[in-house]
Formats: structure tokens, sequence, C-alpha cells
């Protein structure tokens, strides 16, 4: 588990900022059909926090429903994907992406690997096996 505690981010514009105190939770990659349409790109970068720990430090994001219960806050200025949350979970997922301290949020895992274009190559570990 990377050891660093507080992270920042931001937008593209600069009109949203936040700070969040970690520790942060299974950095992973994620190419369901919702992300890559979401984001414009083939795999998206994703990270949990405790939602207690983030603080919107300038602007609010805009937040849009999915169908899977959850909603995806972005900036409605320049349109940078900042976060999605399942209704009720006390955790809040950042994309990796908004955030300035990237190099500890080695990415673990890719979910909906076989939903990525077949030329997508990630460094991600191998599943590990539970036997
Ligand atoms: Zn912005
Ligand atoms: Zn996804």
């Amino acid at each position: 588990m990377p050891k660093r505690k507080t992270f920042t981010g931001g937008c593209l514009c600069g009109n949203i900022t936040f700070r969040v105190e970690g520790p942060p939770v299974w950095p992973h990659y994620c190419s369901c059909s919702m992300c890559q349409k979401w984001s414009g790109a083939p795999a998206m970068g994703w990270v949990d926090f405790p939602l207690a720990g983030l603080a919107w430090t300038r602007g609010t994001p805009k937040l849009v429903r999915t169908p899977q219960k959850s909603q995806r806050g972005f900036c409605p200025d320049c349109g940078s994907g900042l976060f999605a949350q399942d209704d009720g979970s006390d955790t809040i997922c950042l994309t990796i992406g908004v955030i300035d301290q990237k190099n500890s949020l080695v990415p673990e895992s890719h979910s909906y690997r076989g939903k990525a274009p077949k030329w997508l190559c990630l460094a991600v570990p191998e599943p590990k096996s539970d036997a």
C-alpha cells in the first residue's frame, strides 16, 4: 500500500481543486464501456479514498447519474472527469489522472480488460489466484 497519505489535484481548467487524505485503496484501470465513453480513452485510472477525507478546495463538480446506482462528477467548465461514487458509499473513487501525486498510485488490476481494444497494452500484475 502506498505510504503517502495526503493527495491534491484538480481539473484541466483549474476551476475545481481538491485535497484528499488517504489511505488510497485499489488503484486500478477500468475499460468498461461507461468509462470509455465518459473519458474518451480506452482505459481510465481509478483509486478509492475514504469519502470523509475529501475536501473540494475550489469549485463544485457537476454530477451525472449512471445506471449502476452511482454518480460521476466532472468539471462543468472543462469537462475533466473527477470521480465516481456509488450511492450510499463511504468511499469515493477518484480518477488517477487528476491527482497531482500519481507515482505511488500504481494500478493493481484492469477491470473489463476484455472490453478494451485489443491493441491496448497496459502493465498490470497477473490476477492473483486464491489457491
Ligand atoms: Zn475545469
Ligand atoms: Zn469502468
